[in-house]
């Protein structure tokens, strides 16, 4: 059993504290979506985890089991106390080359894109990060270090550093330089130039001493990253780096800089792109990222919030025993739903979208975990709210038009394919959707303006009914293979349109119809194939993702 089911209360009990403290204090630590944007990283962090165990302890248990060199007791508290500073030790190396390596930042650099300093910083996790950090611990596995030591000196580390997050405690005399501690770790978090890569002490502050890395805390910290992240969903979070080192990697003009880049230090540019006399940088002039998202929006992302942390509760607890497919599809959904909670208060989401997110994740995750009447709720409100999100975005058009009736189609079409004796009828409904989809998208740009998507796609859905073709029922052969032609027309359709438009939105439209084309597989292939499951686990969430895409980026977005 997860031990952070248990810390959660603890952790809302004390940022609750902090939060009424400080403002007692008359000195306000916290902004709604800056804390959101935390602890949604926080979540999606503990959640995705549930699927890294083979990384994070799966290979400390193999290489403990075959190159343990001693037989170290785990009824031993002197084993105890030293696997403990032996994993600070390591922690100390694992922070250092986060910070310190690009392609190790990418994943770190989560912990450290909140702009305040609290608790629920303390909670911003980064998602990736065990994809790399457990090379770091593996000479406790060889030194025989058991692995429920291991894991519970892990956990002991990371939770200590939970209460170092505040800006409540001040300076604690000759403890700030024994231990990790409040004002040593706001030093870390600091992105004035004098504390940049200093304090990486997880529990003891002595190693930062020992290997020259530590700065006391003299000037205030201005806390963030240089150049900020502007996000607060977690998705663009745990992307931002990644896509910083692509874009360079791409820029750069010599190709061993294109290689440099995954290994060079944050900040660092490829020759090409580096200023002759760069600037001086100032942590005073960084202004604080806090777009105003209205009353509406922050009462639906904190009732969200609320939401989520029972639901993460739930999920940490049940997923050991859902099967995989089920439960990357309630992941899915989880992550759905953390993403438009951040999106909402960024303000690139309507309220009536954020709810279809919501609705949409409900429906999905009440598949997967085989709740029909959860279902037969959320499945219509989810398409519902979808088409309220398109009637009331701004201006009138043909292509608004096009897209309602589709989306009205659609809705029949998914309240009648609850009832399995109405596929036929409901496979109607969605063939009048997609000739609506088809309309819409040759608004502009023609009837089929790329040939080469047109073939590609015909050959894609050639195989996909050749691949169906024997276990469709004889009286389902023919309305079933004009279906396929449909939809494969839609795809082919969106795709054209994209080529022809060449801008972002045009091709998230298209992404959205081919994502259309696969959702419809996967029933096809949970009703005539032999794969029931999992393919039908992937039904819902393409759906929804596919409609999502289409209805939000077919009408022009302002921001
Ligand atoms: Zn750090
Ligand atoms: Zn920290």
């Amino acid at each position: 059993m997860n031990v952070i089911v248990y810390a959660i209360p603890v952790f809302v009990a004390l940022m609750a504290a902090e939060f009424g403290i400080s403002l007692a204090l008359g000195r306000n630590v916290y902004r709604l979506n800056d804390a959101i944007g935390s602890l949604t990283a926080g979540i999606l962090s503990q959640i995705s985890g549930v699927f890294m165990l083979a990384l994070s302890v799966g290979v400390y248990v193999l290489v403990y089991n075959h190159f343990a060199l001693f037989q170290l007791s785990g009824g031993d508290w002197r084993v105890w106390v030293g696997a403990l500073i032996a994993y600070d030790f390591f922690y100390y190396w694992n922070h250092r080359i986060d910070h310190e390596v690009g392609i190790f930042w990418a994943a770190h650099v989560v912990h450290h894109q909140s702009e305040a300093f609290n608790l629920s910083t303390a909670l911003r996790q980064p998602s990736s990060g065990v994809l790399l950090g457990w090379v770091f611990y593996l000479p406790m596995a060889i030194a025989g270090v058991p692995p429920v030591v291991f894991v519970a000196v892990g956990l002991i580390d990371l939770l200590y550093q939970f209460w170092i997050h505040t800006e409540l405690v001040g300076k604690l005399g000759w403890f700030d330089r024994v231990f990790a501690s409040p004002s040593n770790h706001r030093v870390h978090h600091g992105v004035n130039d004098q504390y940049l890569d200093k304090n990486y002490g997880g529990i003891l502050i002595l190693w930062d001493r020992l290997f020259g890395t530590y700065e006391d805390e003299v000037e205030p910290p201005v806390f963030g990253v240089r150049g900020g992240l502007g996000a607060f969903d977690p998705i663009s979070a745990n992307l931002a780096y990644y896509r910083t080192m692509l874009d360079l990697c791409r820029r750069a003009s010599d190709w061993r800089d294109k290689i440099r880049v995954w290994f060079k230090p944050p900040g660092w540019l490829p020759a090409n792109l580096r200023p002759a006399d760069p600037p001086r940088y100032d942590p005073y002039a960084l202004v604080v990222y806090d777009p105003p998202a209205g009353r509406a929006a922050s009462i639906l992302a904190s009732a969200a919030l609320v939401v989520m942390i029972g639901a993460t509760a739930a999920f940490l607890i049940a997923a050991p025993r859902l099967p995989l497919a089920n439960g990357l599809g309630v992941f899915a959904a989880l992550t759905a739903t953390l993403w438009a909670m951040g999106a909402l208060l960024d303000r690139r989401i309507s309220m009536c979208e954020t709810l279809y997110v919501f609705a949409a994740a409900s429906a999905s995750a009440a598949y997967a975990l085989d709740w029909p009447l959860a279902q037969d709720v959320t499945k219509p409100l989810a398409m519902a709210v979808l088409i309220l999100a398109v009637a009331m975005r701004e201006g009138e058009s043909d292509v608004k038009r096009l897209v309602l009736a589709a989306l009205a189609a659609s809705l029949v079409g998914d309240a009648l394919l609850l009832w399995p004796s109405l596929f036929l009828p409901g496979l109607v409904a969605f063939l009048v959707a997609h000739g609506f989809y088809i309309a819409a998208f040759s608004r502009g740009v023609g009837f089929l303006p790329s040939r080469a998507a047109l073939a590609a796609i015909a050959v894609f859905a050639a195989l996909a009914l050749a691949a169906i073709w024997p276990g469709v029922a004889p009286g389902l052969k023919v309305p079933v293979a004009i279906y396929v032609g449909v939809i494969a027309l839609m795809a082919a359709q969106a795709a054209g349109r994209a080529i022809a438009l060449r801008n972002g939105a045009a091709v998230l439209v298209a992404a959205g119809a081919l994502v259309f084309m696969a959702s419809d597989l996967t029933i096809a292939l949970a009703k005539f194939g032999n794969v029931g499951w999992p393919a039908d686990q992937w039904t819902l969430p393409t759906y929804y993702l596919a409609q999502g895409l289409i209805a939000f980026f077919v009408l022009p977005r302002g921001r």
